[in-house]
């Protein structure tokens, strides 16, 4: 009875907000208004949540999810910056340390730069992680059959690592989480509990809670950094025989940049191709296409979120309107 009230709320705020969602992308779109598509985005996040958590209550084989990979090749990490409930989660304590006045932490570029190689090494050790179990414990007529076995129904899974991220973070089952009959998922969370048996499980998975929610407050997107599912998508947008593929890209324009550096501090993934590159598409498998560059940057038509070379968000004009806190963080890094 509970889950049926609150589906139904849940479907009647998607229609809601995909309503909103929508006017606000034509008014953005008709008349560019700058610290405006931060809001879109989170109203879109929203929305995203409340449907993800309407299909995952359907009886949709978790696999299907994986389709969304392919999707990458055209659309980029659109995914990353508009629809992962645990972005989502992420943005929002960004937002709550905002209504603070509190400023974020800027990390080093190198480190940055090397936390972002890191995701390629946790993302090769969950997909051998069954070739490693498979070898500790042979099965007894190893052949092909018993590989696929291994990898969909073996004691690890691969994909349900990936998919983590995609689930909602309230789910319509019941869960080890649980507050009034309210089950919650936290990415990653169920499955160390599952892997790893008894309290040292549960230790590791409220560690692991505790660590990303409080980076959180600390730094933007802090697991975005390390994501498996975020780094896959990265290698997808970065594969060179589809360099034609995107539909969606950050263009810049050298000619009106005026090298401030204040969409780099803006961008909560710290890209530093945003500086370094001079003309063109911004080919950075970090970007996650939320526009906090194009919203941020002073200059008119320096940077520009285009769709099928048609611009949807560009800079503009707002010399002197550089926020309080871009300006301590730019003071900060220098
Ligand atoms: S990197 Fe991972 S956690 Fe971050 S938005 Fe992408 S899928 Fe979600
Ligand atoms: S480069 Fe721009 S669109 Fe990409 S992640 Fe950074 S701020 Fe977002």
């Amino acid at each position: 009875m509970i889950w049926e009230i609150i589906g139904d709320a849940l479907r009647i705020s998607a229609l809601a907000g995909f309503g909103i969602a929508g006017i606000l992308t034509v008014l953005i779109w008709k008349q560019n208004l700058r610290t405006r598509v931060t809001y879109t985005r989170l109203v879109v996040q929203a929305v995203a949540s409340a449907a993800l958590f309407y299909l995952f209550s359907k009886p949709i084989p978790l696999s299907y999810y994986l389709l969304l990979f392919p999707l990458t090749l055209f659309f980029g990490r659109l995914y990353c910056g508009w629809l992962c409930p645990f972005g989502f989660l992420m943005d929002l304590i960004s937002q709550l340390k905002r209504i603070f006045r509190k400023t974020y932490r800027i990390l080093p570029d190198r480190l940055n730069k090397s936390l972002h190689k890191l995701r390629y090494l946790l993302l090769l050790f969950f997909l051998l992680l069954p070739i490693l179990l498979w070898i500790m414990d042979p099965p007894p007529n190893p052949d092909l059959a018993v590989v696929k076995l291994q990898y969909l129904i073996g004691p690890f899974q691969p994909y349900t690592v990936l998919i983590d991220p995609i689930m909602p973070l309230v789910v319509p089952w019941t869960s080890p989480f649980s507050f009034n009959s309210i089950y919650f998922n936290y990415p990653y969370a169920q499955n160390i509990v599952t892997y790893v048996s008894g309290d040292f499980g549960l230790a590791i998975a409220v560690v692991f809670v505790g660590l990303t929610l409080m980076s959180s407050l600390l730094f933007r997107r802090p697991w975005c950094r390390f994501c498996p599912t975020g780094s896959s998508l990265a290698i997808l947008n970065r594969l060179k025989g589809f360099k034609w593929a995107p539909l969606l890209y950050i263009e810049k324009n050298e000619e009106k940049c005026k090298d401030c550096e204040v969409c780099k501090i803006a961008c909560p993934m710290q890209v530093s191709e945003l500086c370094e590159q001079k003309n063109g598409k911004i080919a950075s498998s970090q970007c996650i296409l939320c526009a906090r560059c194009v919203e941020s940057c002073p200059h008119p038509d320096a940077i520009k979120l285009k769709m099928a070379r048609k611009a949807l968000f560009k800079s503009r004009n707002s010399a002197g309107k550089i926020p309080k806190w871009i300006r301590k963080l730019i003071l900060r890094s220098k």
